[in-house]
């Protein structure tokens, strides 16, 4: 069981945006935490899917799959991403049930594999339900980061201040001290 750490710059962000958030660029080269099955076992355990769902080459084939519909989905136009996202969703359902708890509703796949894939994809349908405007990509140049916005304002621009953040408004320093 790989117990690597999590390499990426930016976590925690809801499960559809935290996929794309397997690819960062690091001083000009996109990195890519889902090339291999250990990077998979990284992204299941920081999202809390370790252990109950599968981590071999299939998921990870999905889970990839997943990811460029929810990319095509979020930068560009609906009508070519939503077929996309919707291959995906077809691998799973919502069972609605009452549980000794109260009511209930548990996601069921005809393939494990596709467990995966299929929840971030219905997390994304969660987002657009709650504030499409609030899915953004990091406004940094070369950022590939994507966030969804919970501040009060709603004006959050950055992956990160400590990253994009200060570089922008360092630059921005730099671009005045110029000018005078
Ligand atoms: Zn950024």
């Amino acid at each position: 069981m790989s117990t690597a750490r999590d390499p990426r710059p930016l976590t925690g962000e809801p499960l559809a945006l935290d996929l794309l958030n397997t690819r960062w660029n690091r001083d000009g080269v996109v990195q890519d935490l889902l090339a291999d099955t250990d990077g998979l076992a990284v992204w299941l355990a920081a999202n809390g899917l370790a252990g109950t769902h599968p981590s071999g080459a299939a998921a990870l084939d999905h889970l990839r799959a997943a990811r460029e519909a929810i990319k095509a989905a979020v930068d560009g136009a609906p009508e070519q991403a939503a077929p996309l996202v919707d291959a995906v969703l077809e691998h799973g359902r919502i069972r609605a049930r009452l549980t000794a708890a109260g009511p209930a509703e548990e996601p069921e796949f005809a393939d494990p594999a596709w467990g995966p894939a299929w929840l971030a994809a219905r997390n994304y349908l969660e987002l657009l339900t709650r504030a499409p405007e609030r899915i953004r990509s990091c406004a940094g140049g070369h950022c590939i980061l994507y966030f969804f916005d919970t501040s009060r304002n709603g004006t959050r621009r950055w992956c990160s201040m400590a990253a994009c953040g200060n570089r922008a408004k360092a630059s921005r320093h730099y671009a005045r001290s110029k000018e005078n």
